[in-house]
């Protein structure tokens, strides 16, 4: 039998609920802050990717899905989608009139990292950009919407970590000073920081492998390094913060190595499932537009990793799938072809039903009807048809009434749609 790939999944019905609830929060919540859904290709040219997010990165050295096409093309999976909205954002000139865009995307991201629990080789994002702003108040209402997105999931356990990455105009001075302290301590990096250290020493703060963490423990603060404008666009964001009551630590490890990336940036972290690890991280990027060739545009974006967030959501929900309100048990080729177009008129007033196709008894319906959890049964046999007086029973009650034949969808309709309105709608719980 066929596998999927290693490091891929499935998302079942029973999970997907959690999925759906989750995409629907975020799209009403990011309507309301005036975001637009985008939709962009999940294949690029490799360029893009090689260009936006870094040749030196472990995303573009690593772990991207290339492969040429039949054309001779060199294509990527994308790794993830800013660069991608970028592109869209220049290609189709959304610049021009008013530069101000706040963008969305929901979607699938694809890195062939190392296969481990809870990580897969294609995941799942919610991307979030704005275009054309560049005062420090955006940066502020960016984060506090991440925050109401995992309260309105009931996901409390979410801390911010922030820093500012400076601009061109302030970072060379601390990158010379965080070079000065990295030829100290070279002997105890790890070979790629090794490798990467001259061309891009910040990379070197963000390094996970733990001797790299050890030496980088006293590194300079970029904080300390801030020119004036820098300084008075990250007190206010952080003043702002404050402000809104949102929880925030200022954590000087927080980079990202490429020159495009500037200000504020900042990474979502919970304890939920055992150790911290980010839920969500962003930042501005006031120099990517136009080094992608676009005109000279501030911008700033996060991602969410929305697998992990289902995955918290999944410990502390169910989603119950929506149980039909009607359970139509036929007895008989007669009943059958008769309860087949009863259903057919009720599925299209909008209500759940559901039929047995096989030859059952009575008794092996009902039981399908309680497996399924439906509102009511409705028998349908030879005997009831002949009689013109169907049985109909409530299934929490056990109550049985009966039904005349003629204009029994129309009753039922209105008997069903009644209970439905005051019934549990498949909520999450
Ligand atoms: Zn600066
Ligand atoms: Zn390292």
């Amino acid at each position: 039998m066929i596998q999927l790939i290693r490091g891929f999944k499935d998302i079942l019905p029973g999970e997907a609920g959690l999925w759906q609830h989750v995409e629907g929060t975020a799209a009403r919540l990011f309507a309301t802050f005036g975001y637009g859904e985008i939709r962009v290709p999940i294949m690029e040219k490799t360029e893009l990717f090689a260009r936006s997010i870094g040749e030196e990165t472990d995303i573009v050295e690593k772990e991207m899905y290339t492969f040429a096409d039949r054309g001779g093309d060199t294509l990527t999976l994308r790794p993830e989608a800013t660069a991608s909205i970028v592109r869209a954002y220049i290609q189709h000139k959304m610049y021009a009139g008013d530069p101000v865009h706040k963008l969305y995307t929901i979607g699938p991201m694809f890195r062939r990292e190392r296969p481990q629990k809870g990580r897969y080789r294609q995941f799942y994002q919610i991307d979030a950009e704005v275009f054309g702003i560049a005062g420090p108040y955006i940066d502020a209402q960016m984060i506090h919407m991440l925050h109401l997105l995992f309260q309105h999931l009931a996901v409390t356990d979410v801390h911010t970590h922030l820093n500012s990455l400076g601009c061109p105009a302030c970072r060379p001075r601390f990158r010379e000073a965080l070079l000065a302290m990295l030829d100290g301590v070279t002997d105890q990096l790890c070979p790629d920081c090794r490798r990467r250290k001259d061309r891009n020493p910040l990379r070197v703060l963000d390094c996970k492998v733990p001797a790299c963490r050890e030496a980088v423990a006293d590194a300079p603060a970029i904080v300390d390094y801030l020119c004036a404008d820098c300084q008075a666009h990250f007190a206010t964001v952080t003043r702002a913060l404050d402000q809104l009551q949102v929880p925030y630590t200022l954590d000087k490890r927080l980079v990202r190595g490429l020159d495009y990336y500037t200000r504020t940036t900042f990474e979502l972290q919970t304890g939920v499932l055992g150790a911290q690890s980010a839920v969500a991280g962003g930042g501005r990027y006031d120099g990517l537009v136009e080094a992608l060739g676009g005109p000279a545009t501030p911008a700033i974006g996060f991602a969410v990793g929305f697998d992990r967030l289902v995955e918290i959501l999944s410990r502390q929900h169910t989603m119950a799938a929506r149980p039909p309100a009607l359970y139509i048990a036929a007895l008989g080729d007669a009943a059958k072809e008769q309860a087949f177009r009863w259903a057919a008129e009720l599925l299209e007033a909008g209500i759940q039903v559901e039929m047995e196709h096989g030859d059952k008894s009575l008794k092996a319906q009902m039981k399908r009807a309680d497996r399924l959890g439906a509102g009511h049964v409705l028998i349908v046999g030879e005997a009831e048809l002949a009689a013109g007086v169907l049985v109909l029973r409530d299934m929490q009650t056990k109550a049985q009434r009966e039904l005349p034949v003629a204009g029994v969808t129309a009753a039922l309709g209105a008997l069903l749609q009644s209970a439905r309105n005051s019934g549990d709608d498949g909520n999450i719980s």
